[in-house]
Order: structure tokens, then C-alpha cells, then sequence
């Protein structure tokens, strides 16, 4: 008997006698070895209880757990998946590169290929530089802004995320105007020092900062439709008056379109608000679901990147071929077929009406909020414009309302905080499914509470 016929046997018997299903059984080993049982936070259901759901494969927007159960998947991998999982020109590219290497830590005519795409695509990305995460991408444009401007402070928004570089991970301190301090043990004093926090969609906050840091900030960084406190747009006048102070203060200002880049538009919220910021970063979708980051923008900034300037910038796996040709397979759909983004956002249109009927029959308290295929549902009398806002939803509601969706077969994000990300291989039958679900989900809550 093989090894892995052994394990698979003995995995079977141990989950049968345990009466375990097998995403329990495999978060109960998986917490001997990984911290938390999980190799990303968001995973464990921490916000929302339980026990995570181990998957073993999907295709379009249909996702199959362990244990063979199916779910319509409302999470995408967060983000990624626009195309539906196993989009088949991505994996057919994936194949094909692996044959020629998966790897050779040298320059490869696919890199340019992308690097030409992704300008066609955003035209303000003059120059770009291929990275393996979101995060990557983001601390690599606030040195990129540092090493330009010479200057040292950085203004971000509370409840914007951008990876968990240490910059990023500094909260507000109990004023708009004190000092911020580290949201993670391991962060140091001296980094919060550096970053400074503005309230999302207050023009005045971030006035203020400038005023009092004259001189002193190299960037502002957002997500220009802020997806990781829910899907909050931008509301009219906050992108057009950053741009504008960062011209008059002489600041870079960087977009993070990890989350929106190639979702919201061909050329992401940039395009889609028609304000064009001087640094974006990318993630999520340019990887066609493979370890992708990028960072671009003018000419002018990217020429202080090494090898041309002096600010350092390196990976070993930068630009991969695997990489490049998934993300090319689903970037070149997305170019090709420019209706995707008017077919998906009429589909996100479509739900949000029909939830909103829905949450009005059950007279429930809540704001949605929707740009494009990203849609946010909150438990909440607010109207939710900000960190504040977001935070004022029912924590609770959402928690028991994720569980009876996901117990009938709808995988929303498992967090209150966290958009959902549409793809294009739902089909009007499945949106109907996830209406009738969250019908029968809020009847169930609403007689328990
Ligand atoms: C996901 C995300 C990141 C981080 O990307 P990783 O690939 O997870 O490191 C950064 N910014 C935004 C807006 C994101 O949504």
C-alpha cells in the first residue's frame, strides 16, 4: 500500500469515528502544524465562528468542499476569480508555461507582454514592476514615493487595508491629530511615527495632516473605493480633492487597486472616476488567481527603481512565468471582451435590488452599498461612509446570517467587513438561489433574536 493510499485511509476512518466532517477533522490537524490552522487570518472564521470550510476544488463560480458539499461562491479568493475559478484559457496558460520551467530568475519575453497590457489597460502606468503580492506592491510604492519626494511621512485612511507591511499596520490614536501607534505587536514606534491616519472620505482630515506635517509627506495611499471595511465608494469631491492637495503639497499620491484594478474597469477606479493618481498598485485580479503584484505609474517617479535609480527593489520569483501567463490569459479576456464589466455589473445590480426587497419585507435595519461588482451588505440604521460607519453594523446579525446562508449553499466573504466580488460566471439562476437563501437566512435570524 502507497504512503498516500495509507493517509487517505487512515483519514477517512479517523474522521468516521470522530464523526467529524472533514473540514473539521482537517482544522483540527491543520492547527498542529500552521498557526491557526491557517496561512492567512481571514480564513479561520474568526469574525464569524466556526469552523472553516476546507475546499478541494471549483469551477466558475460553483466552489466544492471536502466533503463534497457545493457552494456559489461569493468570494472569488478574494478578488481574483472575475473570470470564475479554472477560467479555462488561465489554466491551459498555467499548463503550458510549466512545461518551458516554472521558473528561471532571468528576463522572459512574457514579463514585457504583461508589462504592455497592463499599460493599455491603465495608460497613466508608464513604467511597472512585477511583485508576488499585494503587500509587496504597496510597501514597494511608499519607498518608491519616499525615495522620490525625500520625504519621510506617509498619510493612509483608517479601515483602508494594504497588506500587512509594517507602514500599514499603525491605527489613528485617540485624536485625528495624535500621534498613531502599531495595530500588531512587532510594529515599532518609530514606524507609527511615519504614518499618519485620516478618516476616509474627509476631505478636512486629511487638510489637516498636511498642514501640520508642512513638507514632511512623501504619499497618500488609498483604496480608491475602499473594499476592506466593505465596499465603500468614494464620495463625490474626496478623489478629485486629493489629487488636488497632493499637487499643491507635492506628494505622491498612490491608489491601491489591489481590490479594484482591472474589477470596476479595463483601467480600475482611475478610469471609472476619470482621477488619475501617480503611483497604483495591483494585485488579485493581474495574477489570474497565481502570486501577482504590481506596482506602476509615471515615468518620472519609477525611474528612482533599481536598476535605473536608487531606490532597491528585488524577487527572486518577480515576474514569474507561471504567474505572467496566468495573469496574461485573464487580463488579455478582460481587454478582449470589455462587455464583462457591463454584463457584471448588471448582475451586481440585479442582487442588490433584490436584496433590498428583501431586507425591506423583513423591515431590517442596514445600508448596502455597491460600485460595479463589489457589494457590501451592513446590519445597520447608518448610512456607512467611513471606518465609523462600518463598524456600526451588527456584528452579531451578520454572524448568524453567514451561517445560514453558508448552510444553504451560498459562501459569503466570513467577515461583516469584507466585500463580496462577483464573477461573471454567476448565472441569474444562481443569484435567484442566493435571494430565496437570504430570504429564508433573515426570517430564520430575525425569529431567534
Ligand atoms: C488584498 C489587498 C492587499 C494585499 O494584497 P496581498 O496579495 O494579500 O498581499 C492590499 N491592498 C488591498 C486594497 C487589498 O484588497
Amino acid at each position: 500500500m502507497s504512503l498516500e493510499n495509507r493517509y487517505s485511509r487512515l483519514t477517512t476512518h479517523d474522521s468516521q469515528t470522530m464523526l467529524l466532517n472533514k473540514s473539521e477533522y482537517l482544522f483540527n490537524k491543520a492547527q498542529k502544524f500552521i498557526p491557526g490552522g491557517v496561512n492567512s487570518p481571514a480564513r479561520a472564521f474568526k469574525s464569524v465562528g466556526g469552523v472553516p470550510v476546507f475546499f478541494k476544488k471549483a469551477k466558475g463560480s460553483v466552489i466544492t468542499d471536502e466533503d463534497g458539499n457545493e457552494f456559489i461562491d461569493y468570494v472569488g479568493s478574494w478578488g481574483p476569480m472575475i473570470l470564475g475559478h479554472a477560467f479555462p484559457p488561465v489554466v491551459k496558460a498555467v499548463q503550458d508555461a510549466s512545461f518551458n520551467s516554472t521558473s528561471f530568475g532571468a528576463p522572459t519575453e512574457l514579463e514585457i507582454e504583461m508589462a504592455e497590457l497592463v499599460q493599455q489597460m491603465v495608460p497613466n502606468v508608464e513604467r511597472v514592476r512585477m511583485v508576488n503580492s499585494g503587500t509587496e506592491a504597496c510597501m514597494s510604492a511608499v519607498r518608491v514615493a519616499r525615495g522620490y519626494t525625500g520625504k519621510e511621512k506617509i498619510i493612509k485612511f483608517e479601515g483602508n487595508y494594504h497588506g500587512h507591511g509594517d507602514a500599514f499596520l499603525i491605527k489613528a490614536g485617540s485624536g485625528a491629530l495624535t500621534l498613531g501607534k502599531p495595530s500588531s505587536p512587532g510594529v515599532t514606534k518609530g514606524t507609527a511615527k511615519d504614518t499618519l491616519n485620516a478618516d476616509y472620505n474627509d476631505l478636512p482630515s486629511v487638510e489637516k495632516l498636511l498642514k501640520k506635517n508642512k513638507g514632511n509627506v512623501a504619499a497618500i495611499i488609498l483604496e480608491p473605493v475602499a473594499g476592506n471595511m466593505g465596499c465603500i465608494p468614494p464620495e463625490p469631491g474626496f478623489l478629485e480633492g486629493l489629487r488636488k492637495l497632493c499637487d499643491e503639497h507635492e506628494t505622491v499620491l498612490i491608489f491601491d487597486e489591489v481590490m479594484t484594478g482591472f474589477r470596476l474597469a479595463r483601467g480600475g477606479a482611475q478610469e471609472r472616476f476619470n482621477i488619475w493618481a501617480d503611483l497604483v498598485t495591483f494585485g488579485k485580479i493581474i495574477g489570474g488567481g497565481l502570486p501577482v503584484g504590481a506596482f506602476g505609474g509615471k515615468k518620472e517617479i519609477m525611474d528612482v527603481v533599481a536598476p535605473v535609480g536608487p531606490v532597491y527593489q528585488a524577487g527572486t520569483l518577480s515576474g514569474n512565468p507561471l504567474a505572467m501567463s496566468a495573469g496574461l490569459a485573464q487580463l488579455g479576456a478582460l481587454e478582449k471582451y470589455p462587455e464583462i464589466y457591463v454584463d457584471l455589473e448588471e448582475k451586481t445590480e440585479y442582487l442588490k435590488k433584490n436584496l433590498t426587497n428583501v431586507l425591506n419585507k423583513h423591515e431590517l435595519d442596514y445600508h448596502m452599498n455597491q460600485v460595479g461588482s463589489m457589494i457590501s451588505l451592513f446590519f445597520t440604521k447608518e448610512k456607512v461612509r467611513d471606518f465609523k460607519g462600518a463598524n456600526s453594523t451588527d456584528q452579531q446579525f451578520f454572524k448568524q446570517f453567514f451561517h445560514e446562508m453558508l448552510k444553504r449553499g451560498i459562501y459569503l466573504p466570513p467577515s461583516p467587513f469584507e466585500s463580496w466580488f462577483l464573477a461573471n460566471t454567476l448565472t441569474y439562476e444562481m443569484l435567484d438561489k442566493t435571494i430565496a437563501a437570504a430570504d429564508e437566512s433573515i426570517g430564520v435570524v430575525k425569529s431567534a433574536s
